[in-house]
């Protein structure tokens, strides 16, 4: 297990930001948990939403009391592509569950299960790739709370491979998913319903004023006096970049000037990424108005806010999604958005109010033509997605449901 260093916030900066009362139940929660040890635990520290999460949710934790940690699990390549089969898995894909496979699984959680010595409050645990450590773990962890996190969607998963994990989820005193429909009946776990959220102070989301989005995102080609039509997104099928081709191809029939980014960070637990990043670059064939870009090419997080802040239209053209943060971050910056009707993505947007939900290419880039074609009424319907996004999908909320658990937790312990 590795470290990650999280740095510091302060949940008095958020004030001007967030609703009024949240912040006075925020501490009225936090002082019974005063110095009450948490840990976190997921696959990675770098790209996809719960690095990003994290990094933002554990300093607001330290900041009103707590003591929270992240650890990262070390694994070899094998490992990923194992456990990114389990995540293709519970959202459906089928999978081959040979012996191989589960004690590659089950020797890495178990290895790193042996380096968690301390004592914590609460053990936090994300997503599928650590979920069996709470099964591996020393007697020393069995004094915490265990709280299995998983932010996929699980509703229609591989039936074996949910079977196998179910004995692993059983041992966790809560489970956390993001909408009720994607826990499976009889998880066996009391279960909380808690969506994610986004910073808005973060580097990624703090205002940028036109002149400095522009300035960024021409360092990479693009030409801020014609249309970007933009999707920020791991290289992965589930999020449909050949999809978001397709409509922008669409789209460039009527309107010759439009241009495209697809922007997707590598993440270290995704090794089909690397696979799938080739499959796009073919796809596009060297198309000057196409930008396919990464932390490859320098794209930090400065950057994807200069590109969202930017961008005419803000797609994540999903086929499957657990969240969906990207669609947050583009209403957050007041852009219209055009995405996937599936998993959290309703949650976000109420169609044609404050953005658009697609489910074909077709209807993308019909969705991204009207939005061309009237900018003043797609920004008001962008603004009113701004004000949902800040009522219920800023960093400060999620601090306080994890808060009501924790006390939650601790009361069933009295
Ligand atoms: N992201 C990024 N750079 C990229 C691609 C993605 O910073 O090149 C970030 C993106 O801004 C968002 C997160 O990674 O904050 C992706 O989270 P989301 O919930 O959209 O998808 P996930 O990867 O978790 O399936």
């Amino acid at each position: 297990m590795r470290s990650v260093n999280v740095g510091r916030k302060f949940l008095a900066d958020y004030q001007s930001i967030i609703l009024k009362d949240l912040l006075a139940e925020i501490k009225e929660l936090a002082a019974p948990l005063e110095g009450r040890r948490v840990l976190h635990v997921n696959a990675t520290s770098f790209g996809g939403g719960v690095a990003e999460i994290l990094y933002t949710l554990l300093p607001l934790m330290n900041d009103v009391g707590l003591q929270a940690e992240w650890q990262v699990m070390t694994a070899e390549r094998e490992f990923f592509d194992v456990t990114k089969s389990f995540h293709n898995g519970l959202q459906g894909a089928p999978v081959e569950l040979t012996d191989e496979v589960r004690s590659v699984y089950e020797d890495i959680n178990r290895r790193n299960a042996a380096q968690l010595t301390s004592d914590y409050d609460f053990v936090v645990i994300h997503d599928p790739q650590p979920c069996a450590m709470r099964t591996f773990v020393a007697d020393g962890g069995r004094e915490a709370s265990w709280i299995w996190r998983c932010h996929i969607d699980t509703s229609t998963p591989d039936q074996a491979l949910y079977d196998y994990l179910l004995p692993f989820i059983r041992r966790y005193d809560r489970a956390i998913y993001t909408v009720a429909g994607y826990a499976p009946d009889g998880l066996g776990v009391p279960l909380e319903v808690v969506p994610p959220a986004i910073d808005p102070l973060a580097p990624k989301n703090m205002t940028l004023v036109p002149d400095d989005a522009h300035y960024i995102v021409r360092q990479f080609g693009i030409d801020v006096d014609r249309p970007l039509l933009l999707q920020v997104s791991r290289f992965d099928p589930w999020k449909d970049p050949l999809g978001v081709v397709d409509a922008y191809r669409a789209v460039k029939q009527r309107w010759p000037g439009v241009q495209l980014a697809l922007i997707g960070s590598m993440a270290s637990d995704d090794p089909e990424g690397w696979d799938y990043l080739e499959k796009l670059t073919a796809y596009v064939g060297g198309d000057p108005d196409v930008f396919v870009l990464s932390n490859l090419d320098n794209i930090g997080s400065v950057e994807v806010n200069a590109f969202q802040s930017h961008a005419a239209v803000v797609m994540q053209k999903s086929t499957r999604e657990g969240f969906g943060l990207t669609v947050s971050e583009g209403l957050w910056k007041a852009r219209p958005v055009v995405a996937g009707d599936v998993g959290g993505i309703p949650l976000q947007i109420e169609d044609g109010v404050t953005g658009f939900l697609v489910d074909s290419s077709a209807a993308c880039a019909q969705r991204c033509l009207e939005i061309l074609d009237r900018p003043e009424w797609a920004h008001a319907m962008a603004r009113k997605g701004k004000e949902h996004v800040r009522e219920h999908f800023l960093t400060p909320r999620l601090l306080r449901d994890y808060l009501r658990i924790f006390n939650g937790l601790l009361a069933g312990r009295a």
